[in-house]
């Protein structure tokens, strides 16, 4: 799985590619890698074009670029 390519952000709710392919529509929520909660994530993105989504089912997480 490529890690390097990023889709921009959606304008509506970031649904999990995961849950879906399973026939769940899931939220994924925004996901901080500079919450004290998540120090040990540190190696996500200090890009602050880019923003981690996190789906609270299947713990998948997805990078998008804000335009
Ligand atoms: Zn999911």
């Amino acid at each position: 799985m490529a890690h390097d390519q990023s889709t921009s952000l959606p304008k509506g709710p970031v649904l999990c590619e995961t849950c879906k392919q399973a026939g769940q529509q899931v939220e994924m929520e925004r996901y901080d890698p500079q919450a004290p909660a998540n120090r040990e994530h540190k190696h996500a993105t200090h890009d602050t074009q880019l923003q981690t989504y996190r789906c609270p089912v299947c713990e998948e997480t997805s990078l998008f670029k804000i335009d």
